[in-house]
């Protein structure tokens, strides 16, 4: 199938797009990498009046430093993060899960602002910015906000951004002391995982003094297991606190069952995943 017919823009300043969003309410559609809008334009499953192509809005696509942190534009290629020393240096976790998302192709076209509006929840890059304690700055006609991850992905799909608005970077605070660990669980690579973590926690002589467990593909957005860290708060990590933080995982999730696995599979896949995933996090390796 083709996409039914739509009329295009592309606007070259933040202003124009503001206008074109309003002229088209609800039936004006950002696009950006079109790496998940154009195929559900394709198959019909959304049929807007408008696409407004903010590629050519000036200055959203860039990685830099800050006296904030990282700032990362929302039209950063993801495959240009992929490969940012800065990223690396600063943001190792979204370093590490970046080749699990999509393919060459897709992560070459597809921009970082892109996967956080679409709030897919088996997505990668969602559940980094929770456990990163990001914060995505978004603009609209009446100006400029921040909002919290763990407050912008609010259900399958679903974020914080309010009609009109434009997600245009995601800062990441600077975390001395902290380490992180990514892991995702898939049938082969490159398709959406069935389950992922993404694991940041400050580590001091083998001990967790505070950590973000954040899983993917397991609810309705990013997922924090508060009851998991809670039993690995203060703790060196040997088999008896794994165990007990493995049971503790249990009542944080709630995982779905669909074509591709069963719930029960999922939370075997979620308890993998910690225990890798925090060994690696206190070794530091
Ligand atoms: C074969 C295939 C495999 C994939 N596998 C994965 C995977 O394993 N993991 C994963 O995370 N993703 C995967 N994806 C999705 C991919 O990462 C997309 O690039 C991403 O989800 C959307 O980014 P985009 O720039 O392409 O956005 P677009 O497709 O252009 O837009 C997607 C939606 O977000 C909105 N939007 C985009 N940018 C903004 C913005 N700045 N402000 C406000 N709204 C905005 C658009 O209006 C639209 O509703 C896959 C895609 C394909 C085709």
């Amino acid at each position: 199938m083709k996409a039914a017919p739509f009329a295009y823009h592309r606007p070259q300043t933040l202003d124009e797009a503001f206008d074109l969003l309003d002229r088209y309410g609800g039936d004006g559609r950002i696009l950006a990498g079109g790496q998940s809008l154009i195929p559900t334009l394709n198959m019909r499953l959304a049929t807007p009046a408008a696409l407004i192509d903010i590629n050519r809005l000036p200055g959203l696509d860039g990685i830099r430093e800050s006296t904030d942190g990282l700032v990362i534009g929302a039209l950063a290629r993801q495959e240009d993060v992929a490969r940012s020393p800065l990223v690396a240096r600063h943001a190792p976790l979204i370093a590490e899960a970046m080749p699990h998302v999509g393919h060459l192709a897709v992560r070459t076209r597809g921009t970082f602002g892109g996967s956080l509006a679409v709030a897919d929840p088996a997505a990668e890059l969602p559940a980094c910015a929770v456990a990163l304690g990001a914060r995505i700055r978004v603009a609209g006609r009446g100006g400029s906000r921040e909002i919290a991850a763990a407050q912008f992905f609010r259900g399958i799909y679903t974020t914080a951004l309010a009609a009109g608005e434009i997600l245009t970077e995601v800062v990441i605070p600077a975390s001395p002391g902290w380490r992180s660990a990514f892991g995702e669980l898939a049938r082969r690579h490159g398709d959406y995982a069935l389950v992922g973590l993404a694991a940041h926690g400050r580590i001091s002589d083998g001990r967790v003094d505070e950590s973000r467990l954040v899983y993917l593909g397991v609810g309705l957005a990013p997922v924090r297991a508060t009851k998991a860290e809670a039993a690995i708060t203060g703790r060196r990590i040997d088999g008896a606190v794994l165990d007990a933080a493995s049971a503790a995982l249990d009542a944080d999730l709630d995982p779905p069952a669909d074509v591709h696995a069963s719930a029960a599979l999922r939370r075997h896949l979620a308890r993998v995943l910690f225990r890798r995933l925090l060994t690696r996090l206190v070794e530091g390796s």
